[in-house]
């Protein structure tokens, strides 16, 4: 089946995860290429089956080099260790499951090779990393998105995936069936710190990280959490380092210099650190 049928497919007998961004009425029907709201709204269905729901342009730091690098140490195993272990927290994996700030897709589809099934929605503010995830990946239905403006329904979701990318505990509350799950990934104090100290070697104030403040936030919304730790190295060819310097947010506020010196002095390999929190509605 086209990707474009296969998407109309899977909006027309799931109409009930989405609102309307605009009026957050329902949306009623498949129509043509289009997806209609009970006020007259319609999104226009692409041909790679995505949905673009924001109403205004947004912009956003990540270009197409910096998605397509990610999407290359992903495939080549970079977050996989830390997927495993996600995995064994989603309850309903039969259920539906959303990636929130699924960047290029390649987490969803990661878990997905690990079994998990039922309906898949990825959404990213990003258009480039969306159209990236819809050309890769067929397995989940792709759109971009902002929760701000959200185009998910209430309480129609079994789990939440926050990995990497910001929260808004308000609408995640909304989105969750009751015993609904959010689990989120946040960098711990050593995530990439070997790039760090090579990224700020004279700005010792830059080569250390917390996620306190994170980590507090999501207590806060959901006080009976756990909190687990995953640690790991992983080995770098210098294809996957040169990837790695590309794709990292680290090297953002890192000077030219800086990242020439990173470059000259590839690193074998490198540590994933995170915390991840596993909240219950
Ligand atoms: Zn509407």
């Amino acid at each position: 089946m086209k990707k474009i049928e296969k998407a109309k497919k899977f909006l027309q007998e799931n109409l009930d995860l989405f609102q309307c961004p605009i009026c957050q009425e329902s949306f009623h029907t498949v129509d043509g290429n289009s997806l209609i709201c009970l006020g007259g709204h319609n999104f226009n269905i692409s041909k790679k089956g995505t949905i673009h729901f924001l109403t205004k342009g947004v912009s956003n730091e990540y270009n197409t080099e910096m998605l397509s690098a990610r999407f290359r140490i992903a495939k080549a195993g970079l977050f996989d260790h830390m997927l495993d272990e996600i995995m064994t927290h989603i309850e309903e994996k039969n259920g539906t499951t959303i990636d929130i700030g699924s960047g290029e897709g390649s987490q969803l589809d990661y878990l997905s090779s690990l079994g998990l099934e039922g309906k898949k929605i990825g959404f990213d503010i990003s258009k480039d990393a969306i159209a990236l995830a819809g050309s890769h990946f067929t397995d989940a239905f792709w759109c971009v998105a902002d929760l701000a403006h959200s185009p998910f329904a209430s309480e129609r979701y079994d789990t939440l995936l926050n990995i990497f990318s910001p929260s808004n505990y308000h609408e995640f509350k909304r989105m969750l069936k009751p015993n609904g799950t959010l689990l989120k990934i946040a960098p711990d104090k050593d995530y990439l710190v070997e790039l760090r100290n090579l990224l700020y070697r004279d700005r010792e104030e830059k080569q250390s990280y917390s996620n306190d403040v994170v980590v507090a936030k999501f207590q806060e919304h959901f006080p009976d959490s756990h909190r687990y730790t995953i640690r790991y190295t992983f080995p770098l060819t210098l294809e996957n380092y040169q990837d790695l310097l590309e794709m990292t947010p680290l090297s953002w506020g890192a000077s030219e210099e800086a990242k020439e010196y990173a470059l000259a002095h590839p690193l074998k390999e490198i540590t994933i650190h995170v915390c991840l929190l596993v909240g219950k509605m």
